[in-house]
């Protein structure tokens, strides 16, 4: 059995730069996936908390501890469940404008209802319904913002879903939300495989403009290279030429296919 205390695992990857990780495999198997990052980066003056995990066990006191005495703002890089869990722990949370409908209602989460016993248990007591916060600010793309030392701009990513977005630091760090990370990439319809792969050209266009240091999915291995985005602009071009390799996946109603660097989830 887990509580608050074993649940994340804080990583101190820079001076500035928190990563609050959890198990999305031990929250429920059946998304494919094993690590959702959450990220946190503590300007002089302000911090910025980058998703809010799947709720599963407070965040807020994990946060303000690491993030002592500064105002802390939060951003999500989209609206899906294991990125928005603990949104209501917050006041305000910052999230691109077309979805800040989604991030304002409440969310059903009855399919986990089969999770894990541990899972399922916690979650009742939530009445499987994720309580939205107080406040949600709409984010363009090219939207900044300043935390002292460090600034922050918004990276309209669309793809993932219409709203997802990555943040780009003036120290070099691209946080790129679940728009590329090695594991399950989740992707849209075929026909609009050209959104997705205009939001990763967009991010390699960064990288080419020398402004990326690292990058740090919200899922999986983070402080990876430019490759991750070159890998998987290439397999999503590819994925017409594997189609026939396709499996049904009845839990997602989704197709997966597989190559040497990603399963995708269509
Ligand atoms: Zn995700």
């Amino acid at each position: 059995m887990h509580n608050a205390n074993d649940w994340y695992e804080v990583i101190k990857q820079k001076d500035y730069l928190y990563i609050v990780r959890e198990r999305l495999d031990e929250v429920d198997p059946r998304y494919l996936t094993t690590y959702t990052n959450i990220y946190l980066i503590l300007g002089t003056e302000k911090a910025l908390l980058i998703d809010t995990g799947s709720g599963l066990f407070p965040l807020k006191l994990v946060v303000d501890e690491l993030s002592e005495k500064r105002e802390l703002l939060v951003i999500n890089t989209h609206s899906h469940f294991d990125h928005r869990g603990s949104n209501d722990e917050f006041k305000t949370i910052y999230i691109h404008e077309n979805e800040v409908r989604n991030a304002s209602m409440p969310f059903d989460i009855s399919i986990l209802r089969d999770s894990p016993k541990e899972i399922v248990n916690r979650y009742s007591s939530k009445n499987f319904e994720y309580k939205p916060p107080t406040n949600v600010e709409p984010l363009i793309d090219g939207d900044r913002f300043d935390l002292g030392d460090i600034s922050v701009e918004v990276i309209h990513t669309p793809g993932h879903s219409i709203g997802s977005i990555s943040l780009l630091t003036s120290k070099g760090d691209l946080f790129t939300g679940d728009t590329a990370h090695y594991g399950s990439m989740y992707l849209p319809k075929k026909k609009n495989f050209p959104i997705i792969l205009n939001s990763i050209s967009k991010l390699r266009d960064v990288c080419d403009a020398d402004l990326v240091q690292e990058i740090y999915p919200s899922h999986e291995d983070y402080a990876v290279g430019r490759k991750l985005l070159d890998d998987l602009y290439d397999g999503i071009n590819n994925i017409e030429n594997i189609w026939e390799t396709k499996e049904k996946y009845k839990f997602l109603r989704a197709w997966i296919l597989e190559d040497e660097n990603f399963k995708y989830i269509i």
